[in-house]
């Protein structure tokens, strides 16, 4: 089936499925202590799409033809019976990927689950191993040890390859990245960089904050050299980097740097089911209500391509443009959607 296009030739190829706008975390940069506290107003169960409400939405996109579906959140691993969703998620024909990104601190009591399900590939976040730095960046929440034991546990459940992203803070712990580097350098795990980036409204987010990934690759290769690889598959976001030494790979996302939406091929649904365009959309489609409302396959199918084919966005190719022009632009949640 010919993918459908958006307006700048992009095609739809892969849907993040965030299934809670909860966290057992409040790393600063996404969902700030100060805001969400205990008397802020999370969805109620009864908001959420239901997995037979999510499972009948991701066979319409995969009808549509996106092939990687992705779980997200808040923090997947707190919505109940995550495996069940998997589970059923897994069988669907055409679905070339099923992956998870989860901050790693439930991984230990999870990962057997998750594979025995179905999951193919796992995602954990990893700022810093420093225990304070990790402490501060994770809202005073998480433990750096309980991390590193999920991916060990991830390890031995059977996931071969886990993608550990850190997202980087100048002045905050970009100190602390190179010891990431010597901690997975030589695994099968493959660290990625990402520059912080403005999600949201709520995260203070500045450029001098941004560490760009170029100035990343220096510091590492201060030390281990770097050759650069090519040929990423289409609407991946990383640009991947070997070790000369042969000791493993190495991944930067320079959201802010080097935008890359002209081969952004991601759409977003929210566990309330919204379905959204761009990371840093002003709103989306509500797909939820229809559902409800007994819409049928071909009305919803119509819905998501008309979305899709009226599609414009590329905001991070126009940020300093949109920033400078409408400083109070209101984008959604990076909990809400999942990143
Ligand atoms: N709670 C899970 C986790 O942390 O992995 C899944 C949801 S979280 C929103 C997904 C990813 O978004 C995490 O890797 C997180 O570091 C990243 N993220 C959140 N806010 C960000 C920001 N402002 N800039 C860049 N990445 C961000
Ligand atoms: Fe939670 Fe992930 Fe956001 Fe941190 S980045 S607050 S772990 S959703
Ligand atoms: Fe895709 Fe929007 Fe990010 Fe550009 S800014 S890469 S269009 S999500």
């Amino acid at each position: 089936m010919m993918p459908i296009l958006d307006q700048i030739h992009r095609p739809l190829r892969d849907l993040r499925i965030s299934v809670i706008d909860r966290c057992n975390h409040r790393c600063p940069y996404c969902m700030p202590s100060e805001k969400f506290h205990h008397a802020y107003q999370f969805l109620e169960k009864e908001q959420w799409l239901s997995f037979e409400e999510i499972e009948r939405l991701a066979r319409i996109f995969v009808a549509l033809g996106v092939k990687k579906l992705r779980l997200t959140g808040g923090e997947p691993l707190l919505r109940p019976r995550i495996d069940e969703l998997i589970r059923a998620l897994s069988t669907i024909n055409g679905a070339e990927d099923l992956a998870l990104t989860t901050n790693g601190s439930l991984l230990t009591e999870w990962a057997p689950r998750l594979k025995a399900a179905g999951l193919r590939r796992l995602t954990v976040s990893l700022d810093s191993l420093d225990p304070a730095v990790f402490k501060q960046l994770s809202g005073d929440r998480g433990k750096v040890e309980d991390v590193l034991a999920g991916i060990q546990a991830a390890e031995q459940a059977g996931f071969q390859s886990i993608k550990i992203n850190a997202v980087i803070h100048r002045g905050i712990n970009d100190h602390t990245l190179l010891d990431l580097v010597r901690h997975f350098r030589g695994t099968v795990h493959v660290l990625r960089f990402i520059e912080y980036m403005d999600v949201g409204n709520q995260n203070h987010w500045d450029y001098k904050y941004v560490v760009p990934s170029s100035e990343i690759i220096r510091m590492i290769e201060a030390e281990y050299p770097l050759r650069r690889l090519e040929g990423t598959e289409g609407g991946e976001t990383s640009e991947r980097y070997a070790f000369t030494d042969g000791q493993g790979e190495i991944g930067f996302v320079s959201s802010v740097s080097q935008a890359f939406c002209g081969t952004c091929s991601r759409l977003r649904l929210s566990a309330d089911g919204k379905m959204y365009t761009c990371l840093f959309a002003a709103s989306g489609t509500d797909l939820r209500e229809h559902v409800r409302q007994g819409a049928s396959d071909t009305f919803l199918e119509h819905l998501i391509s008309v979305a899709w084919m009226r599609r414009e966005d590329r905001y991070s190719e126009l940020r300093s443009q949109i920033r400078q022009s409408n400083p109070k632009f209101s984008k959604v949640e990076m909990y809400h959607i999942g990143g």
